[in-house]
């Protein structure tokens, strides 16, 4: 698992995504057996979903993906798993796109920080300590505590012409 290394720029560029996907099921089977929750079938089935790329996907296009068989009746359902895995860190929700994005680095609590790009809507994790530091105080001079990851709006390299 990376510690704080951003993730590779072409990270949708070719490689052996099934081990992305494996790997973030497994950490999911971690994370839940040392926090006592149940990875439910439909909870695995959406992250599995969340994974099937590493841009960000909506709950529609989830609803959309799950096999027939296994398509709830309700859209709440899978909602409600969403809302789980946002919970226990393994996706982490964008407020600005209304999508979801697998997390590479489940294991560890934290908070993160999303570069999100306008243009090609490329979505970049970072885990900045000093970023979340200095947000987190200014934040507690006002009696606010952060709990979701931030969302930086921008730019990605390639958009700006830098890479
Ligand atoms: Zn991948
Ligand atoms: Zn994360
Ligand atoms: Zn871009």
């Amino acid at each position: 698992m990376k510690i704080s290394s951003v993730k590779p720029a072409a990270a949708a560029a070719k490689h052996d995504h099934s081990r992305c996907v494996g790997d973030a099921l497994r950490a999911a089977e971690r994370v839940c057996a040392d926090r006592v929750v149940r990875l439910t079938p439909i909870r695995r089935r959406v992250l599995e979903i969340v994974w099937s790329s590493h841009d960000p996907i909506g709950a529609y296009d989830i609803i959309a993906k799950l096999p027939r068989g296994d398509r709830p009746a309700a859209p709440m359902t899978v909602y409600r798993a969403l809302d789980f895995l946002v919970e226990q860190g393994l996706v982490h929700r964008l407020d600005s796109l209304n999508a979801f994005i697998g997390c590479d680095r489940a294991t560890e609590r934290h908070a993160g920080q999303l570069l999100v790009c306008g243009r090609c809507g490329k979505v970049t994790e970072i885990d900045d300590p000093r970023v979340q530091r200095a947000v987190d105080a200014a934040a507690a001079e006002h009696g606010f505590r952060c709990d979701a990851a931030l969302e930086v709006k921008g730019l990605c390299a390639r958009c700006s012409g830098a890479a």
